[in-house]
């Protein structure tokens, strides 16, 4: 497998949902496997497990496959989650622990990339999906991020 590598500043961050049912505990390495079933590579480069466990699966200079022809300086984080437990309606099923780990990315990476713009996947122009299942401007205003 090889994965393109680019030099290019990163810009963005975008948060992402594994659109699994709430509670259903699927591990980092499942959520890489499908996206490599599917892409021929893992899409993210953090994926974040219900316990909050934080498992780092592209480098950030490698590009992902989570923007459509946006991913290139764009760090992908995917907490796992994202549906209703009959995997019905989108929800924000994130855990206290997800939440938490997912506040100590922002603000590493925030402090790593100046400038660095987070927001959901929905907010890309054209994106008709609810990922990531939650407001992430409202969240970061919360957390004060
Ligand atoms: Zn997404």
């Amino acid at each position: 497998m090889s994965i393109k590598r680019s030099t290019a500043p990163i810009k963005f961050l975008t948060i992402h949902c594994a659109a699994t049912p709430e509670g259903r505990a699927n591990t980092a390495a499942e959520v890489t496997q499908w996206d490599t079933d599917r892409f021929g590579q893992p899409s993210y480069h953090l994926v974040i497990e219900l316990s909050g466990r934080l498992v780092r699966t592209l480098d950030d200079d490698q590009i992902g496959v989570h923007v459509a022809k946006s991913n290139t300086g764009n760090i992908g984080v995917c907490y796992v989650g994202g549906m209703s437990k009959d995997m019905k309606v989108p929800k924000d099923t994130r855990t206290l622990r997800q939440k938490a780990t997912l506040r100590d990315v922002v603000i590493a990476y925030k402090r790593k990339y100046p400038g660095l713009i987070v927001r959901g996947h929905n907010e890309w122009p054209g994106v008709a999906k609810a990922c990531p299942s939650f407001d992430v401007n409202g969240w970061l205003k919360m957390e004060q991020l």
